[in-house]
């Protein structure tokens, strides 16, 4: 019976992946957590916002990626300079 080894043995090992903010990595040890997807801690709406972004643009890509298609987009576009022939004369 080694209740020896318990004495340094932290309880809440299961917060550990809640240690640190996953977008600035700021640590989140004593301050508010933002929770996303249920697994996915924030230390700010703002981080929290930026990862929800970032996963809607990653979505929208995905499912946007084939019907988005280009036709035969031609390299010779029409060079329209439009030239001010405007000379000012001090
Ligand atoms: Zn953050």
């Amino acid at each position: 019976m080694s209740a020896y080894y318990y004495s340094g043995c932290p309880d809440n090992y299961e917060a550990h992946y809640l240690d640190s903010c996953s977008v600035c990595g700021k640590s989140l040890r004593n301050s508010d957590i933002f929770m996303y997807r249920g697994n996915t801690p924030f230390c700010s709406k703002e981080c929290r916002q930026e990862q929800m972004e970032l996963d809607e643009a990653r979505e929208n890509k995905f499912k946007s990626g084939r019907s988005v298609r280009k036709s035969d987009s031609k390299s010779s576009a029409p060079n329209k300079t439009v030239r001010t022939g405007i000379v000012t004369v001090s």
